[in-house]
């Protein structure tokens, strides 16, 4: 983390877990816990059908609550789909978009581009993740595969909207299996993704966007990983389920940084 030049977010992702009730209870316990410090942002994105509950559950405190997909037509005969504008009326401020769960059904980095240029349009801040297969990894083309995941889900993304995007990088391997990339491995790969956002972009605003580490983080490993300068924070799947460890992984974003 490098809080002097950007925003610390700490991010759950619940996938397909819990119900509205169930929303409504983790809510009370997570409240009651949630650390004071305004030291990183709180996003929490949940089923679609249980954000009236978070949002109302999260008014009046720091938590923004999102959600874990959107479709990037304004309006329309998409049947079971949900709009951004849709999302904003219901309180949402951030949109995960191009989890690796929606690429393995189908979505194409062409689909995450315009899913990120709505969601920038509504006012939403899209989370977008990018991350490489373990094949990928072994045959040593981890850089080549994100840095063409970044450029293609960035295309016509203003130099004034770019600050407003965060990166989650999150590599498949890593993600619900209990194998966490090492600090280091996740250090270098946000850093070339920082990189990535260099060339594309003023340095000033490569160097101010926050880049998010996920795979099987947890309450045990988020200190060290939240100890490399450009790992900004967490996208946080199954810890995120349980309001004690979620709060444990905020907690470890209050360290000091370089
Ligand atoms: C995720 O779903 O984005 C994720 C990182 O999951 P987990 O923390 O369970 O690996």
């Amino acid at each position: 983390m490098n809080r002097k030049y950007r925003k610390t977010v700490i991010a759950g992702n619940w996938k397909m877990n819990k119900t509205p009730s169930e929303t409504k209870e983790f809510m009370q316990q997570f409240k009651a816990i949630l650390p004071k410090g305004r030291w990183c942002d709180v996003a929490l994105c949940v089923p679609a059908v249980c954000i009236p509950a978070a949002v109302r559950a999260m008014r009046e405190t720091r938590v923004g609550i999102g959600a874990e997909n959107c479709n990037a037509n304004a309006s329309g005969a998409y049947t079971g789909e949900i709009a951004t504008n849709m999302l904003v009326d219901a309180g949402c401020k951030y949109v995960i978009i191009g989890h690796s769960e929606r690429r393995a059904m189908g979505e194409t980095d062409a689909d995450v581009n315009a899913k990120v240029l709505a969601a920038l349009e509504a006012g939403l801040t899209p989370i977008m993740c990018c991350g490489e297969s373990l094949e990928q990894r072994e045959a040593g083309i981890t850089d080549e595969h994100i840095a063409m995941q970044i450029k293609l889900g960035l295309q016509n993304v203003s130099e004034d909207k770019i600050r407003k995007v965060v990166i989650a990088y999150e590599p498949i391997w890593a993600i619900g299996t209990g194998k966490t990339a090492t600090p280091e491995q996740a250090q270098e790969v946000c850093m070339n993704i920082r990189a990535v956002v260099r060339k594309l972009y003023a340095s000033k605003n490569a160097r101010a966007i926050s880049i998010l580490y996920g795979g099987s983080m947890n309450e045990k490993n988020a200190f060290e990983l939240l100890a490399q300068p450009d790992i900004d924070g967490g996208l946080i799947g199954g810890a995120s389920l349980v309001p004690e460890k979620f709060v444990q992984i905020i907690e470890a974003a209050n360290q000091p940084t370089a």
